[in-house]
């Protein structure tokens, strides 16, 4: 999904010094308009775990059915999910499509999680650099999915980015499209303070943004951050150009 670049930088219309300083303005745009995410909604650190890995490539509502599901069937367990066979997880995370390949994958994640004692709050202790290193080696999780649970379920200070992220970045001319994963979320770490319930409201700002307005073709009136488009797209009113 992301570019592995170790390219020097394109041009952009901003320095990185430049990015950093209004990144908080986003913020607060953001969090005036739409207020508090409160993210993430869970009862557990697992399911927000069990959560973050469904919600790959679907909408959230059809995560919130199979979480459902597993609730009902007692199956939103490690031990059980250990227990019960792929085919019978597939169907009970059917909902989140692609149900075959994420059940593989939660059990994936979840054999881990058994072997490292099953307790969040402890595992927590090894901290970020080796925790991201140890979920990006299991099979199916991604940068973006182990950022969300380091960040969500962990409760480690680690910036979630994604396709939102990059909309509204690249959109505003703030970095160029050809930008990594790695290099958005260092913009964010090396620019906010090291605070987790930041980086979380943050990311959860982003994209309800990005499912409000700033989609694949961008609905820019009305918008909380239409006053900070570049000058050229507010001044015509045509709004940003569509892009993926
Ligand atoms: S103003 Fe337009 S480009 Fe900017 S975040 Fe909103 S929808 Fe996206």
């Amino acid at each position: 999904m992301w570019p592995d670049s170790t390219r020097t930088s394109s041009s952009t219309r901003s320095s990185a010094t430049d990015v950093a300083a209004t990144l908080l303005d986003y913020y607060r745009d953001l969090h005036t308009r739409y207020g508090p995410q409160n993210w993430w909604p869970a009862e557990s650190p697992f399911e927000i775990m069990v959560g973050a890995i469904l919600v790959q490539s679907t909408k959230w509502q059809n995560v919130e059915k199979a979480i459902s599901t597993l609730k009902t069937y007692g199956l939103l367990d490690p031990a059980r999910i250990l227990e019960i066979d792929e085919e019978t997880l597939g169907l009970a995370i059917r909902s989140s499509g692609t149900y075959r390949v994420k059940a593989r994958r939660l059990k994936g994640f979840v054999r881990w999680f058994v072997d490292r004692g099953a307790d969040a709050g402890r595992i927590k202790e090894l901290g970020v650099p080796r925790l991201r290193e140890e979920l990006l080696a299991i099979r199916g999780i991604g940068r973006e999915t182990a950022d969300a649970i380091l960040l969500y379920a962990f409760e480690l200070p680690t910036f979630v980015v994604d396709r939102y992220t990059w909309r509204v970045l690249t959109r505003h001319e703030l970095l160029p499209e050809d930008v990594t994963y790695d290099e958005m979320k260092e913009l964010f770490e090396g620019s906010l303070e090291r605070n987790r319930e930041l980086y979380g409201e943050f990311h959860a700002l982003i994209v309800r943004v990005g499912i409000e307005h700033c989609r694949s073709k961008a609905k820019c009136a009305g918008c909380p951050l239409e006053p900070r488009l570049p000058r050229r797209y507010s001044e015509t009113e045509i709004g940003a150009p569509e892009r993926v």
